[in-house]
């Protein structure tokens, strides 16, 4: 089973960690992609869009384009023909009188307004005009006086076709086109046809061009029209803008027509629609940003994603290579198991562990409280503290390991994780230390009754003997000298310091053995009780013994009256001579204790002695002066310590000593 261990513990810093160059440059690489392709489609879309507009846009011009030709072509060849009608009129019936053309003219030119006139010139001179009105002036014309005109008469004359002069600026005002049709006849029967007369038609162009639509604002359309190379109706400038162009063919001549759409051809791709460009970049703008952000999503998951294997290994690695036995248990089966805990349970590898049920490792004295505290691990963080257990091994051995507890979160589910540190070995130290301590406590107790035994038993020798030798002086006074009754008094001190020590090792081995249960004592009754004792020595020495808010204390009381004793027959022996005693008692408190000092204006101690003094058998002073055993601030530190309690000493030589120690409050 694979176990994701660790996934908590992607540390914040790999999270949040800036990508380094490499993945900049693949974010931006990635969206400079995409911003191309999204920049390519809308591009092509607009040029798409554009080309089938244009499209449309020409197609439609060329459409009317070509509507309006063929208007104009209609109108001029229409008009033009009307010239052949006359042309043959005159043909047939030779010279026209007025009346008789003036009807014919009528006839032809009908409801036709963009004639101005149609004439007859008999040899060269224009001899009949229709409509007269306005036309006047022609009459009796002769073009050979005029060459402008004679050249276009002349050419239609020598070709025998029709020649169409124009546009040109009309003498009536306008521009008109002028046709001009020679009419040849035989001037005899089956004579050859001769030169008779010319037909001319003037069209006015301003009216074939409004009839044909070009001035009609629906249209839409700039036009330019071109006869013989020069334009002569519209702006030249439409030239230089590809219009679309169309030939306009009329007896005797033909024209070009040009158009441009009203708006123009459209603009540039890019220019042509502003809103659908906007619209196109903002597409590309909302592609890059999308890219961009998908693409650093996409980084950092990657990111985020070797940043926990990166961690899963790391902790892997930490939890292998931790000296304590790590497993996973879920549902009550193991999940996962280091190394340590593979070594703890005797297993050749994890696999061996993972899915047996976890009491199995567990000994069954220990089966209930394990169910209870895997039971409180209800959510994460839930933990409870290493409690010490026997865990039954695969090869079936038992160890013992100090087992802590809490509950994780593993691949998004519950679990337990559980922390075992072996502790055979402390179990078996621990076992051999209570071993040692209980041969030294056994010792000790022999040695405390040996000695209680020792100093009672030899008390009572010790009795004999200074009894004898005093009977031995009394009964043989007279034969000792001084040397005899010298040794018998040597012997007496000595017995008597001897019972003295003997009875002082009896106490010091009794403070701890036959101690007494603690109970409240007033220490002012203790002092009185000690006060009491000494009452003679204090009388002779002239000493003052005073006390200060002694409290009540917990205490053994023989023995704290034995520590008072000690202190206060002490304070009176090492008194300066011939300086009364002062000894003063008092107390303070100090959290669960009471420090109580015990002050004298003695003859102090020396500050290299201080802390020695409370050992056995350390005397600072001679058997001359004092015949102590060198116990008594021993058994006092005895004492005090049974308590819990600490003793030690101030003291300034010549001036005196305070000793303090510390019992509980009652
Ligand atoms: P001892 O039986 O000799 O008095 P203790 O254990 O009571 O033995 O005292 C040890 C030594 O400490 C003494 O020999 C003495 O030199 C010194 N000492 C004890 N109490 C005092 C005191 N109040 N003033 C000066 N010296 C003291």
């Amino acid at each position: 089973m694979d176990v994701i261990i660790g996934v908590a513990a992607v540390n914040k810093t790999a999270a949040s960690q800036p990508y380094g160059l490499v993945g900049k440059v693949q974010v931006l690489a990635f969206s400079f992609v995409l911003t191309l392709a999204a920049g390519l489609a809308v591009a092509w879309m607009l040029m798409t869009y554009h080309q089938r507009q244009s499209d449309s846009l020409r197609v439609e011009t060329v459409e009317k384009l070509g509507r309006i030709r063929a208007d104009v072509e209609s109108l001029l060849s229409g008009s033009l023909a009307l010239t052949q009608g006359m042309a043959t009129t005159l043909y047939a019936h030779g010279k026209l009188t007025d009346q008789e053309f003036n009807a014919t003219a009528a006839q032809l030119i009908g409801q036709r307004p963009e004639i101005r006139n149609l004439g007859v010139a008999y040899g060269t001179v224009l001899r009949q005009v229709y409509p007269l009105r306005g036309n006047e002036k022609a009459l009796g014309l002769d073009y050979r006086l005029h060459p402008q005109q004679w050249n276009a008469v002349e050419s239609a004359i020598t070709n025998g076709a029709t020649v169409v002069d124009g546009p040109l600026n009309l003498v009536q005002g306008g521009v008109g086109v002028i046709s001009r049709t020679p009419v040849f006849r035989p001037t005899s029967v089956g004579g050859k046809p001769e030169y008779f007369a010319l037909v001319s038609l003037v069209i006015d162009i301003g009216t074939v061009l409004d009839r044909a639509g070009f001035n009609d604002p629906d249209i839409s359309l700039t036009l330019a029209l071109e006869a013989n190379g020069a334009l002569f109706h519209g702006d030249a400038s439409i030239l230089e803008q590809a219009p679309i162009n169309a030939e306009i063919k009329f007896p005797g001549g033909s024209w070009r027509v040009y158009a441009l759409p009203a708006t123009g051809w459209p603009q540039a791709w890019w220019r042509f629609d502003p809103w659908l460009s906007l619209i196109g970049l903002a597409l590309v703008a909302a592609v890059t940003a999308t890219s961009l952000v998908a693409a650093m999503a996409w980084h950092h998951r990657t990111h985020l994603v070797s940043s926990l294997r990166e961690s899963e290994s790391r902790y892997r690695n930490l939890l292998d290579t931790a000296p304590a036995a790590i497993v996973l248990h879920r549902g009550g089966r193991l999940i996962f198991a280091n190394k340590e805990a593979v070594r703890l349970l005797a297993a050749q590898s994890a696999a061996d562990l993972i899915d047996r049920p976890m009491l199995d490792c567990i000994h069954p004295d220990y089966h209930s409280v394990v169910s209870d505290r895997v039971g409180s691990l209800r959510q994460i963080g839930d933990e409870v503290p290493p409690l010490r257990m026997k865990l039954i091994t695969l090869d079936g051995g038992v160890v013992d390991a100090d087992i802590a507890s809490s509950a994780v979160l593993v691949s998004g589910k519950l679990a337990v994780l559980a922390i075992a540190v072996d502790a055979t070995r402390t179990v078996r130290a621990e076992t051999q230390r209570q071993a040692v301590l209980d041969d030294l406590q056994r010792s000790n107790d022999e040695l405390r009754q040996f000695t209680a035994a020792a100093s009672h038993d030899l008390q009572e020798p010790l009795r004999q003997i200074a009894t004898y030798v005093q009977m031995l002086e009394r009964r043989y006074a007279p034969l000792l000298d001084q040397d005899g009754h010298d040794f018998i008094n040597f012997t007496v001190e000595g017995v008597v310091r001897m019972r003295r020590l003997l009875h002082d090792l009896g106490l010091y081995a009794q403070v701890q053995g036959a101690g007494a249960p603690f109970k409240r004592l007033e220490l002012v009754s203790i002092l009185a009780k000690v006060r009491a004792t000494h009452q003679d020595r204090i009388t002779r020495l002239s000493a003052h013994i005073s006390d200060h808010n002694l409290p009540a204390v917990m205490a053994d009381e023989t023995q704290v009256e034995q520590l008072f004793e000690n202190l206060i027959d002490n304070a009176l022996r090492y008194s300066r001579s011939a300086v009364p005693p002062v000894i003063t008692v008092f107390a303070q408190r100090q959290g669960a204790f009471w420090r109580i000092g015990v002050s004298d204006n003695g003859i102090g101690i020396d500050g290299q002695y201080q802390a020695t003094i409370f050992d056995a058998f350390t005397r600072l002073h001679g058997p001359s002066l004092t015949a102590g055993s060198g116990l008594g601030l021993a058994i006092c530190r005895r004492i005090v310590e049974r308590h819990g309690g600490q003793i030690w000493v101030e003291s300034e030589p010549d001036r005196g000593s305070t000793f303090y120690f510390t019992l509980p409050t009652a």
